[in-house]
């Protein structure tokens, strides 16, 4: 395909990478492999669209952006038919642990629209096998970045590795760095010394901290000190909020009063510092409600294995305390305290994060990270703004791109295609017709084989 309407103007809006109009040996063409036309183009990051529009791919970028009438269509391209028709970057859940995942967790994800995965903790060597898996098309999955090991005071899992001083730290970031990961995830039992020496060494090595906030250290001095993604709700109430108090009891009593008088400062910092918080309310809200969800399993269970549709059962009979009234009511609470304090981020200006905790309990690959976006509107977010929160995805010093999020020349080809428009009502991302993963198209017809043939494992 060519533009034969060769005016520089357009041609700096396809190809702005290219260099402009400038004296160039070969002709400005792009050759698109796929052009959706006519489509609505939805931008997350600020609410906007634009109607009437062609989104020109070429292998796994977005080539162009144009109106209908400013695209001259040559070549042979596959052809999709817009109109009427909504179409938005491809999600990314910002909290997995992929490798741990039900083995249908990666085609599910990508029939959800979610492309991409920030993985918070596995097996490195598991992680990067199941990644170019799905980089060499073998699986169908979502783009992945990744931290491998946790960083924690002492191993609550086997995938964690201990750094019980600065030193181990230090060895810790040396080590994970030459190894190429995207950044370093750290746990509630890191001490204070191999914590601040983990954040000096990870930035001189131009890697993020993610992850837990260690027990020892509180909210707001993890945000001072560079800790650049906060993950949990839980995280914020359960190491220096907690030690004042008798019993948990008392502390969920008193969270309203954190809200009050500590949660301000601390939204402050998170905005100054753009920290990201990643509240993953959706496994909190399932917490809260699992006796109800083992009483009466949700349909979606059908698309996790047979296997481990009879693990999750087993893992999660209820016990009396899951029954108990003022248990659930205190857990709810949590997850209404994580709500709040999200939209005052949000009103402050920090950055936030959609992301699940898969493959923690209760939650299905890709359906709960919907979930998780419908409970940021109802936090108070606006669509656009939920949507963001995933599409924005790891960040580029943490295994992004700049791009990421973006329906724009250079952006990465992972898009979805809705009937519905998301931004009048969260629940349109059930309406999808399409999803393009790294610059192949996957219709509903394909989308609809993949989740029988799930069903059916
Ligand atoms: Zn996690």
């Amino acid at each position: 395909m060519a533009f034969s309407k060769n005016a520089c103007a357009l041609l700096i809006m396809l190809l702005p990478l290219a260099g402009g109009c400038q004296a160039r040996d070969e002709p400005l063409t792009v050759v698109p492999d796929l052009v959706v036309r006519g489509v609505t183009v939805l931008s997350p990051v600020d609410g906007s669209t634009r109607q009437g529009y062609s989104v020109l791919i070429e292998g796994d970028r977005v080539v162009g952006v144009v109106p209908d009438a400013d695209a001259d269509i040559e070549g042979d391209p596959r052809l999709v038919e817009g109109e009427g028709l909504f179409l938005m970057p491809g999600l990314w859940d910002l909290h997995t642990h992929l490798s741990m995942a039900d083995p249908n967790a990666g085609p599910l994800m990508v029939t959800q629209g979610v492309t991409g995965a920030r993985d918070l903790g596995g097996v490195l060597d598991e992680i990067d096998a199941l990644r170019d898996r799905i980089l060499s098309g073998e699986l169908i999955g979502p783009r992945m970045a990744r931290a491998g090991p946790t960083l924690n005071g002492a191993p609550n899992a086997p995938f964690h590795r201990v750094i019980d001083s600065p030193a181990a730290a230090r060895e810790a970031v040396a080590d994970l760095e030459s190894r190429g990961v995207d950044f370093l995830k750290t746990h509630n039992a890191t001490e204070r010394e191999p914590y601040f020496a983990l954040l000096d060494a990870a930035s001189e090595a131009g890697l993020e901290v993610v992850g837990h906030i260690p027990t020892a250290v509180a909210p707001l001095e993890a945000c001072e000190r560079g800790q650049r993604s906060i993950d949990h709700i839980a995280t914020l109430f359960e190491g220096t909020y907690t030690a004042g108090f008798g019993s948990e009891m008392e502390a969920f009593q008193s969270m309203d009063a954190w809200l009050a008088d500590t949660a301000p400062r601390v939204a402050e910092c998170f905005a100054r510092n753009e920290t990201l918080f990643v509240p993953t309310l959706r496994t909190y809200e399932f917490r809260a409600h699992r006796a109800a969800i083992y009483d009466d399993p949700p349909e979606s269970w059908a698309y996790l294995t047979a296997e481990n549709q009879v693990a999750y059962r087993e893992a999660m009979v209820p016990s009396d305390r899951d029954r108990n009234p003022v248990v659930i009511a205190l857990r709810e609470q949590l997850v209404e305290v994580g709500q709040a304090f999200t939209k005052l981020l949000y009103d402050a200006g920090a950055p936030i994060g959609a992301g699940t905790d898969l493959a923690a309990g209760g939650l299905i690959p890709g359906m709960s990270l919907h979930e998780e976006l419908a409970l940021l509107v109802d936090a108070g977010l606006p669509e656009h703004a939920a949507i963001w929160a995933a599409a924005r995805g790891p960040g580029e010093r943490a295994g992004g791109e700049a791009l990421t999020g973006r329906i724009e020349s250079g952006a990465p080809a992972d898009l979805v295609l809705l009937r519905e428009n998301p931004f009048d009502g969260i629940e349109a991302l059930s309406s999808i017709e399409a999803v393009v993963l790294r610059g192949r198209i996957l219709d509903r017809l394909e989308l609809d084989r993949i989740l029988r043939e799930l069903r059916s494992r």
